[in-house]
C-alpha cells in the first residue's frame, strides 16, 4: 500500500494543531502526530514537504445543484451541471446534490447519475431525494424507502417554504415528510436531513416553528438555507439557532441581490457570532449551479447569474480578511460543521480514521494549491492528475 507523508504543514483540523506529520494510507488519514516520518521511507512512501502551508480538510458543500438548476425564466435560463474540476480546484471535496424548483424537466434519476459520475471523477457526492415540492418526487416511490434503499440519499430537499415558487405546503405535509426522513434515517443508520429552502416570503421560518411545536421531531433534523437573504430572516434564524437549530448561509450572490438586502455570507457569519449563535450551528454552502435572478425596477426578470462553487472559498477568505474571523472558525463552517449536521463523521476533519480529503493552501493568500480526495491527489501543486476517461491531465 502506498503511504503519503505530509510534513511541515500548519494543520487545521479545523482546530489548529501546530505542525504535526500527517500520514495517509488506503484513502484514510492513518495518523496525525509528531515525528511520524522517522520510520517511513522507501519507494512506497510519497513525502510531501508543505513548506509551512496550511493543511485543512476538504470543504463539504451542503447544497449544490449538481445536475444544473434554474429554468425559472423559461428554458433558456436552465443552468449547466457542475464541473468536478471547478469544485476540486476551489477546495470542495464533498458535495450534496439536490433538485430545486424544476422537477419537471429534471429528475432524481438524472441527479443520481450525475452524483455517480462526480464520484467517479474523485468528488464525494451524496444527494437529497425530493425537490421544492410536497409531495416530492422519489426514486423508489417513497422518501422513506429512498433513504433506506439508496446509499447516496441522505435527506430530502430543498423543500421550499416562504416562497412563491413553493408548493405552499401545510404544517402537516411538512411534518409528515420530515417524519419519513427521520424514520428512514433511523432504519438506514443515516442522520437524515430535511434541507429547507427559505424564500423571501414574510412567513420566514414560521412553518418550521409550527411543525416543531406540533410534533416530536428533533430540531436538528431541519437544515434551513439562504438565511442571509435579508436582515429579517437573519433575526428569525438566530432565534432558531439559539433554540438548538442549525442555519446555513449562501455564499453565491450578486451585487443586485446585495442591493436588495441580502447579507454577504462572511458578514452574516460575523454578525451571528456576535449575536452569540454557537459556531457549530452555522454553516456556509455555495448553492452552486442554481440561478441567481436579477429583476428590473418593474419586478420582471431581466437576467440571471449562476451560483459558483468557488464562492465558498471566497467567503472563507473574506471572513478572515475583511471580517476578522479567526481562520479556524471560518474553516469550521465549511468542514466539520456541515459534516456533523449531515451525518458524515469521516468528512470535514483531520484526525486518524477520517477520510483523506485534504487541501494544501497558501499560508497568505489561502489559494488552493493541492487537493486530495479519498487519499489521491487530484490537483497537486497546481497540476491536474487524470482521473476519468475524459480527463486529460493538465487540460484547462
Ligand atoms: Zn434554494
Amino acid at each position: 500500500m502506498m503511504l503519503t507523508l505530509i510534513k511541515n504543514a500548519e494543520v487545521f483540523a479545523p482546530a489548529p494543531l501546530g505542525r504535526p506529520d500527517v500520514v495517509v494510507a488506503g484513502g484514510r488519514i492513518a495518523a496525525v502526530g509528531d515525528n511520524l516520518g522517522r520510520g517511513l521511507s522507501g519507494e512506497l512512501v510519497q513525502t510531501v514537504d508543505a513548506g509551512g502551508r496550511r493543511l485543512v480538510p476538504g470543504f463539504v458543500d451542503s447544497l449544490v445543484h449538481i445536475a444544473g438548476g434554474g429554468g425559472e425564466g423559461g428554458f433558456d435560463t436552465r443552468t449547466a451541471a457542475l464541473s468536478h474540476r471547478r469544485a476540486l480546484g476551489a477546495g470542495v471535496t464533498t458535495v450534496i446534490g439536490a433538485l430545486g424548483t424544476d422537477a419537471c424537466t429534471r429528475s432524481l434519476r438524472e441527479l443520481y447519475g450525475t452524483a455517480r459520475q462526480l464520484c467517479a471523477s474523485g468528488l464525494n457526492c451524496y444527494i437529497h431525494t425530493g425537490c421544492y415540492e410536497i409531495p416530492p418526487p422519489t426514486l423508489t416511490g417513497s422518501v422513506r424507502d429512498d433513504m433506506v434503499l439508496v446509499d447516496s440519499v441522505i435527506g430530502v430537499g430543498e423543500v421550499a417554504i416562504a416562497d412563491h415558487r413553493s408548493s405552499q405546503p401545510t404544517r402537516s405535509e411538512l411534518a409528515k415528510l420530515a417524519a419519513d426522513v427521520h424514520v428512514g434515517g433511523l432504519l438506514s443508520g443515516k442522520k437524515g436531513v430535511v434541507c429547507i429552502h427559505v424564500g423571501d416570503g414574510a412567513q420566514r421560518l414560521q412553518l418550521l416553528n409550527q411543525v416543531l411545536a406540533g410534533s416530536e421531531l428533533p430540531i436538528q433534523l431541519f437544515y434551513p438555507t439562504h438565511i442571509n437573504r435579508s436582515r429579517e430572516l437573519m433575526l428569525a434564524g438566530w432565534d432558531f439557532a439559539k433554540r438548538g437549530g442549525v442555519i446555513d448561509f449562501t455564499a453565491s450572490t450578486t451585487e443586485m441581490l446585495l442591493e436588495m438586502g441580502e447579507i454577504k455570507a462572511s458578514v452574516a457569519l460575523r454578525l451571528s457570532l456576535q449575536q452569540g449563535v454557537p459556531l457549530q450551528r452555522i454553516t456556509l454552502s455555495s448553492d452552486a449551479q442554481g440561478s441567481l435572478p436579477h429583476f428590473n425596477p418593474g419586478g420582471q426578470l431581466d437576467g440571471l447569474q449562476v451560483g459558483d462553487i468557488a464562492s465558498l472559498h471566497g467567503a472563507i477568505k473574506e471572513a478572515v480578511s475583511a471580517e476578522g474571523i479567526p481562520f479556524e472558525q471560518a474553516l469550521a463552517t465549511v468542514t466539520a460543521n456541515p459534516a456533523a449536521i449531515l451525518g458524515l463523521p469521516a468528512k470535514g476533519r483531520i484526525e486518524a480514521g477520517a477520510d483523506a480529503d485534504l487541501l494544501l493552501l497558501d499560508a497568505d493568500s489561502l489559494a488552493v494549491q493541492s487537493t486530495m480526495s479519498g487519499g489521491r491527489w487530484l490537483l497537486h501543486e497546481g497540476h491536474w492528475l487524470a482521473r476519468t476517461p475524459f480527463d486529460h491531465a493538465d487540460a484547462k
